[in-house]
Formats: C-alpha cells, structure tokens, sequence
C-alpha cells in the first residue's frame, strides 16, 4: 500500500536528526533504530513517521518529534533492570522506545481513547513489557513506586509533588517544566533533597488535570 523503504528511513532519521545532534548513546539509538515509528502513527500522516517533527495523533495531542524523544531517552539514563514510569503515554511510541531498554514501563494516560489505543497498539506489536492506565498522572503510580526512571511527555507548570516522592534515591525524573514555554529538567534525587540539571527549551502540550492547579 505504502510504498516506503521504513527501514531506510528509519536509518536517516538516526544519523541526521539524531546522532548528528549529539545523542550518543548506542542503547538508545539502537532502540530508535529498532522501533517502527510509522506504527504508532494515524495512517493519514504515516508518510511523513520518520520526518523531523511532532505529528498529530488525535484528540489535539501528538506524538513527539523523534529527537525529542532520543534526547530525553537519553537524558534518562535508563538501565535494564529499572522500572520506569510515564505519564503521558500519547501514541505508546516513547513507552515503546523504553521498553526494549529496561524491565518494566508503566505508563499513564489520560485521555481514554488514546490510552485504549495504544494499550491496544502495544500489545499487538508484542510490547508485553509495557503496563498502559487511563487516569491523571500528577498522582503518580503509588501501588509500583518507587521508580528509578520517571519520564513526563506532557509540561506541568511546575514538577508534580508525587512524582519526586515517588523516585528512588539515586532514580532520575526528565520533565518539561513550564508554561508556553518550557526547560527540559532532569532532577536526581540524592540521599538529602534533588538536583536539578537544566536541558534545551522544548514545547510540550500542558499537562491537563491536578497539574494545572497548583
Ligand atoms: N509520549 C507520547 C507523546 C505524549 S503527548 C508519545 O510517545 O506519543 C502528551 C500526552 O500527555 C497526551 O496524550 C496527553 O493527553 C497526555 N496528558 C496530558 N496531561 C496528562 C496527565 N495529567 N496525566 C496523564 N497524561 C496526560
């Protein structure tokens, strides 16, 4: 039907939009290498899977761009044993990324269609690895925290409370905090308080819900 090399595309897409600016880690270019982005994207933009840009995957929400996603991959740090959370699942992609690179990921979603989707989406392409719940993320996961990866996809104005609590010490968040405008963080958690790296400007969609009070 589509008569596109993804491979070769998806081979593009690591070299020039990736690799060429400065992800280095060979875990996480493996796994961008590996998961078939044009899988997790609606069929009406699918040609355009590997290109470098957010796309639209309904319910005015998108699926990040591609160096977006490596760069906090990588800013992550993930480790095969560890047990990630995300809150933003969104078309499952970034879950999927994570998934071949540590043991478990759970990921929160809160729109309901897209959470049923990707779930869906998921378990088809054998992500068996990936847990997917509709609900507000702000709360966190209570019932599997600690984690030792939290990654947000969606910006909070400010870093939610449960979300720090909820983070092993030694663990890592990656969050893009902020407004119209947003710093991507990365905030380690020490024996005795955090740690706050600062990255590039991003621009996410907000985080909706508890988030948006406080
Ligand atoms: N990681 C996704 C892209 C995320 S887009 C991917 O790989 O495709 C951001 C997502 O966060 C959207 O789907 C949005 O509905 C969701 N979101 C926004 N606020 C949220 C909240 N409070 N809890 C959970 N998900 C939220």
């Amino acid at each position: 039907m589509h008569h596109i090399d993804w491979l070769s595309a998806r081979q593009r897409m690591v070299e020039r939009q990736i690799a060429a600016r400065g992800v280095r880690d060979p875990r996480v270019l493996e796994a961008m290498m590996t998961v078939e982005r044009h899988r997790f994207v609606p069929e009406d933009v699918v040609e355009f899977a590997y290109s470098d840009q957010p796309l639209p995957i309904g319910h005015g929400q998108t699926i990040s761009q591609p160096y977006i996603v490596a760069l906090m991959t990588e800013l992550l740090n993930p480790q095969p044993g560890d047990t990630v959370l995300e809150i933003g699942t969104g078309s499952g992609y970034q879950a999927a990324v994570l998934a071949g690179l540590v043991s478990q990921v759970y990921t929160i979603e809160i729109v309901e269609p897209l959470a049923e989707e990707s779930h869906t989406r998921l378990l088809d392409l054998g992500f068996d690895n990936v847990t997917v719940r509709c609900g507000d993320g702000y709360a966190g996961w209570p019932e599997h925290a600690p984690f030792r990866r939290i990654i947000v996809t969606a910006a909070p104005p400010s870093v939610p409370k449960p979300l720090l609590e909820q983070l092993t010490v030694g663990g890592r968040l990656v969050v893009p905090v902020g407004d119209a405008f947003q710093e991507l963080q990365v905030i380690v958690r020490e024996e005795s308080g955090y740690r706050v790296q600062r990255s590039i400007a991003v621009r996410f969609v907000p985080m909706v819900g508890e988030a948006q009070r406080h």
